[in-house]
């Protein structure tokens, strides 16, 4: 049986938390550092996902999905069943390396999403996630208060309306379907996708008619 000096573990261990970073931000630059200088990562292929995800791919996907599902009731169907596959129908850049999950909104019931462990987030379709979803207070309070979150995001349900707080994992994001707002007959599926926020499809946000006040 292989012998452990328990105290020589425990002061490596306590000093090399004493070298870690506080700032997370730095935690990641350490880390990026390392696989860099050990060749397992090409800084340059940092560099352009990152620019990927912040220039190329952002709430704009989503928005087009949720639109393509107003307007076309084979395709919510297909989305509510598997989103996976039916967001696979667009042609996105970026990769989808979750199952996604859609989640409707319906007039007795809002879902809010959140990752309590982490940040887990449908990158392809939503793009960077905003800082406040990855800070501890939204993430502990989003499960706890939903109600309380909503209202300080200016969305006020009526007491009727149920709330579902979805948990996303790295296995399953969840990704809201809003509710179609009124008065938007006449508009195509373009002008639609132009009225749905990054925040509405997280559910902190509902989406407004043309004209109505926008979320702040
Ligand atoms: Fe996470």
């Amino acid at each position: 049986m292989a012998s452990f000096d328990g105290k020589r573990l425990s002061g490596i261990q306590r000093q090399l938390h004493s070298h870690l970073p506080s700032d997370p931000a730095l935690r990641v630059k350490s880390l990026e550092s390392l696989l860099v200088d050990k060749g397992y990562l090409d800084s340059g292929a940092v560099d352009a996902w990152v620019e990927i995800y912040s220039e190329q791919v952002g709430p704009k996907n989503g928005a087009a999905v949720v639109a393509r599902a107003w307007c076309d009731p084979a395709f919510k169907a297909r989305l509510l069943a598997d989103g996976t596959a039916a967001v696979a129908e667009f042609d996105f850049v970026g990769r989808h390396n979750a199952k996604i999950v859609a989640v409707e909104n319906k007039p007795e019931v809002h879902n809010l999403v959140v990752c309590t462990l982490c940040s887990c987030y449908p990158l392809a379709l939503l793009g960077v996630p905003p800082t406040w979803y990855k800070a501890n207070e939204y993430r502990a309070r989003a499960v706890r208060e939903p109600r309380a979150v909503l209202a300080e995001f200016c969305v006020v349900l009526p007491p009727g309306v149920k709330v579902r707080v979805w948990d996303s994992t790295s296995e399953a994001r969840y990704f809201v379907l809003p509710q179609r707002p009124d008065g938007t007959e006449d508009l195509d599926e373009a002008a639609l996708a132009a009225l749905v926020t990054r925040n509405a499809m997280i559910g902190t946000a509902l989406v407004q008619a043309p004209g109505e006040e926008k979320e702040a």
